[in-house]
């Protein structure tokens, strides 16, 4: 067995020294701090060094004179004690007051492992508990990584790294997350989305939050602040629940553009593009609820059966498209409505226009209608005309009285002599207007 340099690191981070040696005690491998807290070994221990030549420095620096022809005897009793210590022992060196614990490795050797006691520690657990929680953190699929109170992490999984592309020998120890992050998206543009994402998810101890990588690919954090500061991270994959929530989202938008494209094609006339007579009806409705008041002019073809009978159906169709341009083309507020209400007659819903504007408007629709070069439709078609019903709401009105006014009106222009605009004013009675 070798410590990994992952493990020799994060127990650098923490504060704690280590060194492992074989099941013949010689030396393996160490870290940074073990040779700040016996700086005699600097330069001197190799791998392969027996534990007694170790000792024999060790109890150079802290014998005095008087002790010295004894150090045989303190390196032998340092020896068993490596063989057999199964608990924790204090001790002073250097001026630094120690505990020290010993491992020992399946395979026979030993991992020493020592903690200052005399300045605060990251770490609230014993170095002897610390040592197989961070080794096990290897063996987690998710990435993790624990953090100082700086947010400089001070352990990391190989997870960890294989999530955050790091390659192998990057150092991870000692980086803020957001560099890491930073150092994801060094190429892409930096949208810093995951900036927000972060701070915003830090507030919440234990609330997983997204962030977003490169290459559309997402990460869940969860984070676990400990009261001394440092904090445990949990980050997990969840590109290919990301997408099928995306996809899922896009199918519900194309859907809902498809409703919206449905509805529209539901409410208008096929023949000439304007809105059927359910829209027609849904406003008027729609009008009358808000009590607000409206103009309505309702439009009919004259003996059209005979155009028709004449010119043939389509013929009558093209008639039919080229009223409802001409109809269209005089409304100019965006408020007013245009239907084409039945085979053929047209209704237009003007808002609150007085009622000197709406007869304008018939009256321009009329006119209109004389300027159409119908004889390109058919060589012996002179002339299309209309009679229009005009009704001129005051006030709040009820739209199906308001319908059934112009209707009334519609049918005394028929009744008069067609081509021509009656006026629906005031209720019940109708009177003639020029046109
Ligand atoms: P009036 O002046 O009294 O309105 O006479 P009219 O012939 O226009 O009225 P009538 O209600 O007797 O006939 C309406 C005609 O409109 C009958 C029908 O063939 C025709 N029509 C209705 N819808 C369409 C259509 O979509 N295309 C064509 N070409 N003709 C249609
Ligand atoms: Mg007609
Ligand atoms: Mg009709």
């Amino acid at each position: 067995m070798k410590l990994s340099r992952y493990l020799l690191d994060s127990l650098d981070a923490l504060g704690i020294g280590v060194c492992e040696y074989d099941e013949q005690m010689r030396a393996l491998c160490w870290n940074q701090t073990f040779l700040q807290l016996f700086p005699e070994d600097e330069g001197e221990i190799y791998v392969g060094e027996p534990y007694a030549d170790n000792l024999v420095r060790f109890y150079q620096r802290r014998l005095s004179r008087e002790e010295m022809p004894e150090i045989a005897r303190h390196v032998a009793e340092g020896v068993t004690r490596h063989e057999n210590q199964t608990q924790p022992f204090e001790f002073i060196h250097n001026g630094r007051k120690l505990r020290a614990s010993s491992l020992r490795a399946p395979d026979g050797g030993r991992v020493r492992l020592w903690q200052r006691l005399d300045v605060e520690s990251h770490s609230e657990t014993a170095p002897e508990l610390v040592l197989p929680v961070m080794d096990a953190l290897r063996f987690i699929p998710d990435g993790a990584s624990i953090l100082d109170a700086k947010e400089r992490v001070i352990a990391a999984n190989n997870a960890f790294r294989r999530l955050y592309d790091l390659p192998k020998g990057t150092p991870v120890v000692g980086r803020t997350l957001d560099e890491i992050i930073a150092w994801c998206w060094r190429e892409a543009s930096p949208a810093g989305a995951w900036r927000a994402a972060i701070s915003n998810g830090l507030r919440y101890d234990g609330v997983p939050f997204e962030i977003e990588l490169p290459g559309q690919r997402w990460l869940r954090l969860i984070a676990r602040h400990s009261t001394g500061g440092v904090s445990f991270f949990t980050h997990a994959d969840i590109t290919a629940a990301k997408r099928q929530q995306m996809e899922l989202l896009e199918a519900q938008e194309a859907l809902r553009r498809a409703n919206v494209a449905l509805a529209e094609l539901a409410e208008t006339d096929g023949l000439t593009g304007l809105a059927n007579h359910r829209r027609f009806v849904a406003r008027l409705a729609d009008a009358s609820a808000r009590r607000e008041p409206l103009s309505l002019l309702m439009i009919d073809a004259d003996h059209f059966k005979t155009i028709n009978d004449r010119f043939g159906h389509l013929v009558g169709d093209a008639c039919l498209k080229a009223i409802a341009e001409v109809i269209a083309a005089q409304i100019t507020s965006a408020s007013a409505l245009v239907a084409r209400v039945g085979g053929e007659e047209f209704g237009v819903l003007l808002g609150d226009t007085p009622i000197e504007a709406a007869q304008e408007v018939a009256t321009a629709i009329r006119r209109a209608l004389r300027r159409v070069p119908w004889r390109l439709l058919h060589s012996e078609l002179t002339g299309v005309t209309v009679s229009i019903g005009l009704c001129a709401g005051e006030g709040p009105l009820d739209g199906t009285s308001l319908h059934a006014r112009a209707d009334e009106a519609l049918y005394a222009a028929k009744r008069n002599g067609r081509d021509r605009i009656e006026m629906a004013s005031p209720p019940a009675a109708s009177r003639r207007i020029a046109g």
